[in-house]
């Protein structure tokens, strides 16, 4: 148990310290969802625990941005800079009342930026089958905002957008922006975006072009360099069944890089995966 816990932890220093060396340009965008011990970790859902260690960590190894600083990122090349830390920025999709309850006080505890990707006709939204509020509302997002947590828009009521005609594409990402910049009128509201379960099509890059969206975030499980297509960012599902050493390997380029390899591998066996699944099917709270 020993020598494990100092190989992990020397595999973890040697991370961090091989970036010292080289000097990366990626940035890793995490997505989380729920934030809690009700439900089974999965990759919608952490436990606050394992979600306190994973803070910790990027506090301690980390440089954490915010979505301004990507935002600004992509507004030009020479603003892509390189990095000797692991450059790192905490999404989460939905707006689950969990995000205020247990992840927010970690998150101020650690002064780490933020971002909820959030469902305007969902606010204050309950589940039907207990009548308890499972959404965030509007004292919370205030509250949330006054401590370092940004709010974007991820469409009006969270439709799977491929299946929508142009105008109907348009009218869910206009106004899901629109009635959140009402109530928040954070410039970034205009300027970034997460496709509701990742998806998109030819129609939602030109509308996100039309409407002057500068990032746009999906679920394709990598990290972001500065030659990328800021409307198709990519994003690392942090999954609540993953111990800190698969976490660690995810956020930190030369991890990810070797611990892609080792699922390659695996993959070449058959043996069951986690990485790269697409965000599909519908979500337990939606009726
Ligand atoms: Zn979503």
């Amino acid at each position: 148990m020993f020598a494990a816990k100092t190989l992990a932890i020397s595999y973890l220093a040697s991370l961090v310290a091989y970036q010292y060396i080289r000097p990366q340009y990626s940035i890793a965008v995490l997505m989380y969802h729920n934030v809690t011990e009700i439900l089974p970790p999965s990759y919608r859902s952490i436990r606050p625990e394992d979600f306190r260690l994973q803070m910790k960590y990027l506090k301690d190894q980390c440089e954490v941005l915010s979505i301004q600083d990507l935002v600004k990122a992509y507004r030009s090349p020479r603003h892509f800079t390189r990095s000797r830390k692991p450059r790192v920025i905490i999404t989460f999709d939905d707006g689950f009342r969990d995000n205020y309850t247990n992840a927010f006080p970690i998150l101020k505890e650690f002064s780490l930026p933020a971002t909820c990707f959030v469902v305007p006709s969902w606010f204050s939204k309950t589940d039907p089958s207990t009548a308890k509020r499972i959404f965030l509302n509007e004292k919370e997002i205030k509250e949330m905002r006054n401590n370092g947590i940004s709010f974007c828009s991820h469409t009006l009521s969270h439709p799977m957008l491929p299946h929508l005609d142009y105008k109907e594409q348009k009218a869910e990402i206009l106004k899901g922006r629109q009635e959140l910049y009402e109530r928040i009128s954070d410039p970034v509201v205009l300027d970034a975006f997460a496709y509701p379960f990742g998806e998109y099509n030819q129609d939602t890059m030109e509308i996100l072009k039309e409407l002057k969206f500068k990032i746009g975030l999906t679920v394709w499980h990598h990290l972001n360099g500065p030659n990328d297509n800021p409307l198709r960012l990519k994003r690392l599902t942090a999954d609540g069944r993953d111990g800190m050493i698969k976490f660690a390997s995810q956020v930190n380029p030369f991890g990810f890089k070797a611990y892609d390899k080792i699922i390659k591998r695996l993959r070449t066996f058959n043996l069951p995966r986690s990485e790269g699944q697409r965000i599909s099917g519908p979500y337990p709270t939606e009726n």
